[in-house]
């Protein structure tokens, strides 16, 4: 990575402004999945071995559009925090103004202070320079190791930037090792998976993929829309009628490097307990009935062509996956991811459904990397640059 990271500097004695991602599900004021506060943990840790004189945690969570919605609050999160380090996490209830900069003073050297849900100023998401001016006032150097928000360019990331000392965090460093570094020059064969319901969203990452991938395997709803662009009655499966011409178009680009299921698993209603059967590809679905999962002969298809990939990429479940009578193929693909990697693949999951497949699964720490941000991750599959890596200082 051409960035500075937390390696480059000395923290000691220093006030540290940290961004990390503590965007997690809650359940009324409970944390119900801490994956994203776990891996923010060794920068922490990094930074609180060589003694600052405060270390600041930010984070937004949520939508709160620039309005105080306690619902979004990050005060939960700091018990959960101080699970991990096992010390004291003071909370404030801004982020910026008297109140913070009164509590951060006040901290014991090395003190971890969590500042409230930058979002609840609206500032934040437009980029505001005077609010982020108010953010820095905090710390002396900034650390950004957000990596589900590097591709926004927020005060808390971007504006922080243009304003301090900025570097990355070792777990912004990591993403950027695996879903950029290792992506640019990959070991060969290098295979990609794309899932998930639609093809629109995903054009740019089929395309740039199509272009680095000896293999792109398609499943999911995404694979509906391509069979109806072959002509073929899909009756009630999801399909985006309104982009079979780029799914045909992507098709003639893709030649033989793109597969599609030889399978399906169809149901004749969207519900766990639905009638279901197998259908083989080609066939046209009986009216009333629709695609939910690639089928058995498909998983093992799909398998096969990961067997010897040296680089895997994932994307996307192949199929309704939250409903278990449809969760087979993408359950069937983790495994294969999981095989692989003990084989010696690099296997990179992006952020997202994909990435919670995985951890149902309880195969997280077979796989090679699990990206934390869903968003980020589609958009460096696509060769773009994020806004929050930019800003940071060059090495
Ligand atoms: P995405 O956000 O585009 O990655 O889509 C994820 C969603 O796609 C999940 O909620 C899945 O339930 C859904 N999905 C996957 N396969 C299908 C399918 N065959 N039909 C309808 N939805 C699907």
């Amino acid at each position: 990575m051409n960035k500075m990271t937390v390696r480059d500097l000395s923290f000691a004695e220093k006030r540290v402004l940290l961004r990390v991602d503590f965007n997690v599900p809650l359940e009324g004021p409970t944390v119900v999945d801490d994956t994203r506060i776990r891996a923010a943990v060794p920068t922490i840790e990094f930074i609180l071995e060589q003694q600052p004189r405060s270390l600041i945690l930010m984070s937004h969570l949520g939508r709160p559009k620039g309005r105080r919605k306690p619902e979004l609050s990050l005060a939960p999160v700091a018990p959960v925090l101080e699970k991990y380090l096992d010390l004291d996490v003071a909370f404030s209830d801004d982020c910026i103004g008297e109140g913070p900069e009164t509590m951060i003073e006040a901290l014991p050297r090395s003190g971890v202070i969590l500042l409230e849900n930058t979002r609840f100023h609206a500032g934040e998401t437009k980029n505001d320079r005077d609010f982020a001016r108010q953010l820095a006032r905090h710390g002396d150097i900034f650390v950004n190791d957000a990596f589900g928000t590097a591709h926004r360019a927020h005060a808390s990331n971007v504006g922080l930037s243009e304003t301090m000392t900025a570097v990355a965090g070792l777990l912004l460093e990591k993403e950027i090792d695996y879903l950029s570094t290792t992506i640019e020059d990959p070991k060969r064969p290098f295979v990609a998976i794309l899932g998930g319901a639609k093809v629109s969203g995903k054009i740019d990452v089929i395309e740039a993929l199509l272009n680095k991938v000896d293999k792109l395997l398609v499943g999911g709803g995404m694979a509906n829309t391509f069979f109806a662009a072959q002509g073929r009655d899909m009756a009630d499966s999801l399909v985006e009628f309104e982009a079979l011409d780029i799914a045909r178009d992507l098709l003639a680009q893709a030649r033989d490097k793109l597969l599609l299921p030889i399978d399906q698993r169809i149901a004749d209603a969207f519900d766990n307990g639905a009638r279901q059967r197998i259908l083989e590809a080609a066939a046209d679905l009986p009216s009333g009935w629709q695609s939910l999962d690639i089928g058995p002969a498909t998983i093992d298809l799909y398998a096969r062509e990961l067997g010897g990939a040296r680089t895997i990429v994932w994307n996307g479940p192949m199929g309704v996956f939250e409903m278990p009578a449809f969760a087979a193929g993408t359950f069937g693909i983790a495994e294969a991811l999981a095989k692989e990697t003990a084989n010696g693949a690099t296997t990179i999951v992006g952020g997202g459904d994909s990435a919670a497949a995985v951890e149902q699964a309880r195969l997280a720490d077979q796989i090679s990397h699990i990206s934390t941000g869903g968003g980020a991750s589609l958009e460096l599959l696509e060769g773009k640059t994020l806004p929050g890596l930019a800003a940071l200082a060059d090495r």
